[in-house]
């Protein structure tokens, strides 16, 4: 059973948006809404202050609370590799995988559904890399396979520092950033 994760390396990210780019292209995502985003933060304690740039988006958490409040099961984990998406035709808009999302990935469609990065599953089930990844010019992104040992996300884990977003949320987030 595969676990997909994607690992990022902040030292190599310039923020360059061809990631969100890229995203809205492949995913047709609409005017005003965004599926991946850049942040920059300060991290560290001085002197050694860092600003870390790094690319966003939903974190196909292991614990999701958008799956568990979701009151028709639209949002549900996929059975290949623990993405969690959405079944369009069973969403109501109820927004309340929005209020439970503590990194604030999703939105609400014109077409009225909740959406958010999908890990590009679509691409990945033709064994294609993620749109945002496969554009990457500084390829500081990585996305695979935490079950397998020797992919290059399980072997950039094991070799270098890494924290995720908000772990103290419980949501056991599996978007990875290398420090
Ligand atoms: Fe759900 Fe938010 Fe986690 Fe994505 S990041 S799986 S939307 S809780
Ligand atoms: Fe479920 Fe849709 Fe409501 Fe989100 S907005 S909790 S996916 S019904
Ligand atoms: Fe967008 Fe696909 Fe990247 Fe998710 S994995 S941010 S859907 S391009």
């Amino acid at each position: 059973m595969a676990r997909y994760a994607m690992v990022i390396d902040t030292r190599k990210c310039v923020g360059c948006m061809d990631c969100v780019v890229a995203c809205k292209t492949e995913n047709k995502v609409p005017e005003g809404f965004n599926r991946d985003w850049i942040t920059t933060e300060a991290r560290g304690k001085f002197p050694a202050v860092q600003m870390e740039i790094r690319t966003e988006r939903c974190n196909h958490c292991s614990n999701p609370p958008c799956v568990h409040c979701c009151p028709t099961g639209a949002s549900h984990v996929h059975d290949h590799g623990g993405v969690v998406l959405v079944f369009h035709d069973l969403c109501i808009g109820c927004k309340a995988c929005l209020a439970s999302c503590p990194y604030d990935a999703r939105f609400i469609h014109p077409d009225g559904y909740a959406d958010k990065c999908t890990f590009c599953i679509h691409r990945v089930e033709k064994g294609m890399e993620p749109a945002c990844v496969a554009v990457c010019p500084t390829h500081c992104m990585y996305f695979g396979d935490l079950e397998d040992p020797h992919s290059p996300v399980s072997r950039l884990l094991a070799e270098r520092r890494h924290h995720a977003i908000a772990p103290e949320a419980g949501t056991e987030p599996q978007i990875y950033y290398l420090i």
